[in-house]
């Protein structure tokens, strides 16, 4: 018997919605099934996997696709631990088309086998986000505190702040709600700026839902165990405990979590001072990460966090634990380092100052760090003057002499005066649309040098993404969709051409993940299993693959990727070469190659490099080989 997808289609202008059936086998999920819709509607999509409300751990992800307002292109963005409670609504999907004509709610609730029930409710949003707890927290509060009394079950709540107004790179935001109490674990949708997607294009600045609805999901557990026990001769259970090893606690590193596992082995390959730690000797690089972060930063993360063994879940049973807190601060390595070192922060309490704030105003937190660095350092350099951006002072932004807790304190301040006058515009911020376009107007009126500091990928005519914050150069490899892991980000040194196919693997096996709904820290089962399952459920698994591999030709024939615009993009690229070459001693001929070119003509060997890479990308994602 055929499965169907359920997609409850809301027209945001009237109110009006209609819920229409996709087949399982022409669609398998929320990333081909928004894709799809995506590319006949302006519209933005929210929806789950086929396996959510399941028993396999990390089901249970909420993905949104979209148009990327600051990618420029289609995009792809999860939640960890939103699709449980979206998946007692029975349906596997929201797409929103239309516009409100103001800033709204959106209501969804649905009593058992009842018809879904759809509100938009105007709401005076500027006056929201500047009561109580601010921006994103302070609207979940309003909204939970009206709406969440209507629902028999603890609602989840979607939000967006003041980020999503101002500029073109705003997150989607939420926090589990347990026993109807709103908790501190705050969860994002934070890479492609579909908050501010979902406010300036649909007028929709938060969203509600619940409900009742108990559907087929699959829990047979003995089922599953059998499975896994005949690929790994482990149980299920036992099999995901050891997958996740990293983000609960490793014992090799005496610490757990993206932050904890990241900052230990990072050395001399960590990012800091806006990069700018890539012109640095190995020695110094070593120095920093062992006075600044290991005998401070991360010592202070494993004291309070890792022993105080303050670690939660996304909102759904997960033994991963990956959520480290500190009271009411999670830390994730990406915007603790982009907000963090990059920044010139290596304290906990100027970093929780700093990324709080970011948050609060609802900011894509790596993006952000990016542009907080590179205005530091335009700053530092005199390229702008602090009345520029409206703010008083400069930032301390260099190793010697710097102080770890008054110097990183005084950054963090000075971050946030800086993210503040993002959201009111002040000066030369105006990041309506996003930081490249932006940098690419004050080099015409300042100078190329404040382009030229700014690291990010670029995509079609204003598409940007501040890349993930790792010394590769996957991170900035020409892809269709970027600053997200649907690239090959490990460190060892790959020959471009075939970065670009590995890359391309790695996007086809990211997606695969995606579409089921899966969260990727289960990945070393998941990646394997995921066909077989699909296979096991609905006699589909080769066609599973192949949708991918058809979906990801899709994505990647609107792959609008432009050649690294800043200089400062490049030296990653060509400082990571130099630095396996110097530093860890690799020899490898495509190496020295390349190294050579790069030494005569930089400019030249940079282009080759990305349209080798690009090549491997183009000639690896096709429909037909
Ligand atoms: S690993 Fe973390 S984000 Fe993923 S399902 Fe588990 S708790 Fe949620």
């Amino acid at each position: 018997m055929d499965s169907y997808q359920k997609v409850l289609i809301i027209d945001t202008t009237t109110g009006f919605y209609r819920i229409k059936r996709y087949r399982v086998g022409a669609f398998f999920g929320p990333v081909d099934l928004g894709l799809h819709l995506t590319a006949h509607n302006f519209c933005l999509n929210f929806g789950t996997g086929l396996l959510a409300g399941s028993i396999f751990p990390g089901s249970n992800r909420l993905i949104f696709t979209g148009f990327s307002p600051c990618w420029s292109g289609f995009y792809i963005s999860s939640m960890g631990g939103a699709g449980l409670v979206f998946d007692n609504l029975g349906i596997n999907m929201v797409s929103l088309i239309g516009k409100a004509p103001a800033p709204s709610v959106l209501y969804l609730n649905r009593v058992h086998g009842e018809e879904i029930e759809v509100e938009i409710i105007p709401l005076d949003l500027r006056s929201v986000w500047s009561s109580g707890r601010g921006g994103i927290y302070a609207l979940i509060d309003q909204v939970f505190e009206q709406l969440s009394d209507r629902y028999e079950n603890d609602p989840r709540i979607l939000a967006v702040g003041p980020a999503a107004q101002a500029t073109d790179f705003g997150a989607i935001t939420s926090v589990p709600v347990v026993n109807r109490k709103l908790t501190h674990v705050d969860t994002w949708a934070g890479r492609g700026g579909l908050g501010s997607r979902m406010l300036q294009w649909h007028g929709i600045a938060a969203v509600i839902y619940g409900g009742t609805v108990i559907d087929e999901d699959f829990r047979n557990r003995k089922v599953a165990d059998e499975w896994f026990e005949n690929k790994y001769h482990k149980k299920l259970a036992a099999k995901d405990f050891e997958a996740t090893t990293k983000y609960r606690f490793d014992p090799k590193f005496g610490t757990g979590g993206t932050f904890g596992v990241n900052f230990s082995t990072l050395a001399g390959k960590m990012f800091s001072f806006n990069y700018r730690s890539m012109y640095m000797e190995e020695e110094e690089r070593q120095a920093i990460h062992e006075k600044f972060i290991v005998s401070h930063y991360l010592k202070q993360f494993n004291e309070e966090t890792i022993a105080g063994k303050q670690q939660r879940n996304c909102g759904e049973p997960c033994v991963a634990v990956c959520k480290k807190m500190n009271g009411e601060f999670k830390k994730d390595y990406e915007p603790y380092e982009s907000m963090g070192p990059q920044c010139g922060v290596f304290d906990q309490r100027a970093a929780e100052k700093l990324v709080h704030h970011a948050d609060m105003l609802g900011f894509d937190a790596i993006s952000v760090g990016g542009v907080l660095s590179w205005l530091m350092e335009c700053l530092d350099r005199g390229l702008l003057k602090p009345k520029d951006i409206g703010v008083k002072g400069n930032p301390a932004f260099s190793s010697r002499g710097f102080s770890i807790e008054t110097d990183s304190m005084h950054n963090a301040e000075l971050g946030m005066q800086m993210l503040d006058a993002m959201i009111e515009k002040r000066g030369v911020l105006d990041f309506s649309e996003g930081a490249r376009k932006l940098a690419r107007r004050l080099a015409r009126e300042r100078g190329e040098e404040v382009k030229d500091t700014l690291v990010y990928s670029a995509f079609a005519r204003v598409g940007w993404m501040v890349p993930n914050q790792y010394w590769t150069p996957g991170v900035l490899a020409p892809m269709a969709i970027m600053g997200k892991y649907y690239m090959y980000y490990g460190t060892d040194f790959l020959p471009p051409r075939e970065l670009g196919r590995v890359s391309a693997e790695r996007f086809i096996k990211e997606l695969s993940i995606d579409n089921i709904g899966l969260c990727r820290f289960h990945r070393n089962w998941a990646e394997e299993m995921v066909p077989e399952i699909v296979e096991s459920l609905y006699g589909m698994g080769k066609a599973y693959e192949q949708n991918l591999s058809i979906t990801a030709s899709r994505i990647n024939s609107r792959n609008a990727s432009v050649f690294w615009e800043t200089e400062r993009s490049i030296d990653l690229v060509h400082t990571f070469l130099r630095r396996k070459r110097d530093v860890e001693d690799e020899r490898d001929d495509e190496l020295i190659k390349w190294l050579d070119f790069f030494e005569k003509d930089r400019r030249e060997a940079s282009l080759s490099f990305w349209y080798e890479v690009h090549k491997g990308v183009h000639e690896s994602l096709r429909e037909f080989r």
